[in-house]
């Protein structure tokens, strides 16, 4: 005998099938379910590397990343902005809009300018919902069924390992010069110069060359000195000038 849940599970999965049949995307995950991906992705990475309490530090990003958030498409989200207590130079972003910048890139940044690119950066990715994308890739059929019509805690979790995962994130590294470009955008009508995303990436460029690893921001493909020749392009554009 099938339990009544069990039945009710069903009559769900075949009505939303009747319901979608015939979409190009019949599983689609919704706006909360990708906050509580984030929500989960968020909790594994603290768990993982600490937060820094540092009210100075943190007032500075709080700033700055609202700034950012409000010139999007979707300044009603759960922003939240921290910093992850490692050196490593390093930004990420998962649904929902948790950004987390690390202790190591918050020192090594210059200028606010530099910082509200790095935010802009990463904002774009939860606005352009990239990593919905990869989830919905790399999820079983059954998986995404359940996330997507029972939100269960599994299907949650590992959703949110999917985020987290560096290899996955490749499958998106086409996005990157999508993220450098609006993220420049963002951080110029937010009221900041446009060549602040650009000025970090030439710096990491003098410091690294073309990164071969795969790390969060500092994706290997596309080279960062191509990402920094589209955005000399395109700040041209924007402001009528040549970056420096
Ligand atoms: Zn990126």
């Amino acid at each position: 005998m099938m339990r009544r849940r069990t039945w009710l599970y069903l009559w769900l999965v075949l009505a939303l099938g009747l319901v979608t049949a015939g979409c190009d995307n019949p599983l689609e995950i919704d706006r909360d379910t990708e906050i509580s991906i984030g929500r989960d992705g968020a909790r594994q990475l603290e768990a993982k590397y600490g937060v820094v309490n540092d009210p100075a530090a943190q007032k500075r990003l709080d700033i700055i990343g609202h700034r950012i958030a409000s010139v999007t498409n979707e300044p009603d989200l759960p922003w939240t902005f921290k910093i992850l207590n490692t050196k490593e130079l390093n930004a990420l972003a998962l649904p929902g809009g948790f950004i987390y910048v690390t202790k190591g890139m918050m020192d090594y940044l210059k200028n606010d300018d530099q910082l509200a690119g790095i935010l802009g950066h990463e904002a774009t990715h939860v606005v352009h919902h990239h990593a919905k994308a990869a989830i919905e890739k790399a999820m079983t059929q059954n998986l995404l069924v359940e996330l997507v019509t029972q939100r269960s805690s599994e299907s949650i979790r590992k959703a949110a390992s999917i985020t987290l995962d560096l290899e996955m994130r490749q499958g998106y590294r086409e996005k990157e010069y999508e993220a450098d470009h609006y993220g420049t955008l963002f951080a110029f009508e937010a009221g900041y110069r446009a060549d602040g995303l650009r000025q970090v990436l030439e710096m990491l460029y003098q410091k690294e060359g073309d990164p071969k690893r795969v790390t969060w921001l500092l994706q290997s493909h596309p080279p960062l000195s191509k990402r920094i020749a589209r955005l000399d392009e395109y700040i041209q554009q924007l402001t009528g000038r040549k970056p420096r």
